[in-house]
């Protein structure tokens, strides 16, 4: 069979031959009853790298986020977040199905931020009509804007207004590490400003499953209770915190490989004709680009075409398409990669 190149997400990611060691080797217990070590182990030291009280392992990133807002939030209350937001896009409407909690989308603009003035507009005010707006959640790397970095500044700018307007804030830091890195800042300091950030090990972090949620220590606690609810507490899985914490101690020191990558692969696609290119180089680990007008397939039939050369792509909207580097594309792939749009695309 041939060796694919897979390049649709980070979240293909297998875990590692040290991962499937420690995991091997777990020591655990019913983490329902709080009884897991290697699970304690993982949240205490989530916790102490965020600069968080505590910290919370959920399964999945969208549970990790509605376990944050259902915590923060009660019925009928309504959250500020961006028109491409993950939370708003792509986490099957599970605020509201699930929490009754209403969402009111603010304009994302292209590098990721919400407007200051577009979140005071969208708060209500005190009127007996009026939902409650309890919440403002932002979302950093902002996958659909590009994997681009929300700024240390900004994050404070929007920390600071929310304490004003006593708001909560919560963070969809699903690639955190990938912005600290890319901004050359301290994650404690980057998160900071909000009250909650959740973080997936299962993405860039090549973890096989999980995310952490972290925040105050009453928060966390309810939030434990929440993730109960939702159908979330685990037993010995210990077995899975056990790749967490591979994927928080090593894993975590190499992205700036994958950023490496991202950008060299952007170079090499920008020389093949039939393709547009966004203006600046990839600030993480996401190469987006497009079909030109002249192109006379839409982009999933050209990723078929790839696909038979071995590449796998995302396909985000009818001519655009997604590339994520992550730890299993190495030096050379990036080579093959470029030379397979080249292929495919000279008619
Ligand atoms: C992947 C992702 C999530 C959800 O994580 P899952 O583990 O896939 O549920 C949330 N937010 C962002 C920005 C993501 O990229």
């Amino acid at each position: 069979m041939m060796q694919m190149i897979d390049l649709r997400s980070d979240t293909v990611t297998k875990p590692t031959p040290e991962m499937r060691e420690a995991m091997a080797s777990a020591q655990v217990g019913d983490d329902v009853y709080g009884e897991d070590p290697t699970i304690n182990r993982l949240e205490a030291y989530a916790a102490e790298l965020l600069g968080k009280e505590a910290a919370l392992f959920v399964p999945s990133g969208t549970m990790g986020n509605l376990a944050a807002v259902l915590t923060h939030c009660r019925r009928g209350d309504e959250i500020i977040l961006g028109d491409s937001a993950h939370t708003f896009l792509f986490e099957v409407g599970g605020v509201s199905a699930l929490g009754g909690v209403q969402t009111h989308p603010v304009p994302n603009q292209a590098d990721g931020t919400l407007r200051l003035e577009d979140i005071k507009n969208a708060i209500r005010p005190q009127n007996i009509h009026y939902p409650t707006t309890r919440l403002i959640t932002l979302e950093n790397t902002h996958n659909r804007c590009g994997g681009v970095p929300l700024t240390l500044d900004y994050m404070e700018k929007v920390g600071a207004f929310a304490q004003e307007q006593g708001l909560q804030v919560h963070l969809d830091g699903a690639r955190i590490f990938n912005a600290a890195e890319a901004l050359d800042v301290d994650v404690r300091q980057l998160v900071e400003p909000v009250d909650s950030v959740m973080f997936c090990l299962s993405k860039g972090l090549a973890a096989p499953v999980g995310s952490l949620l972290c925040g105050r220590e009453g928060f966390i606690n309810r939030a434990r209770k929440t993730r109960k609810q939702l159908g979330g507490g685990m037993r010995q899985a210990g077995i899975l915190a056990a790749a967490g914490l591979v994927a928080l101690q090593k894993m975590r020191l190499r992205l700036a490989e994958d950023h490496a990558r991202a950008k060299r692969l952007a170079e090499g696609l920008r020389r093949v004709s039939g393709l547009d290119m966004e203006p600046t180089p990839p600030p993480t680990n996401m190469v987006y680009c497009s079909l030109e007008e002249g192109i006379p397939y839409a982009g999933e039939e050209i990723a078929g075409f790839l696909e038979k050369e071995g590449v796998l792509v995302g396909v985000t909207a009818k001519r655009r398409f997604r590339l994520v580097t992550h730890y299993w594309i190495r030096d050379p792939d990036v080579k093959n990669v470029v030379q397979a749009f080249r292929k495919v695309l000279s008619f």
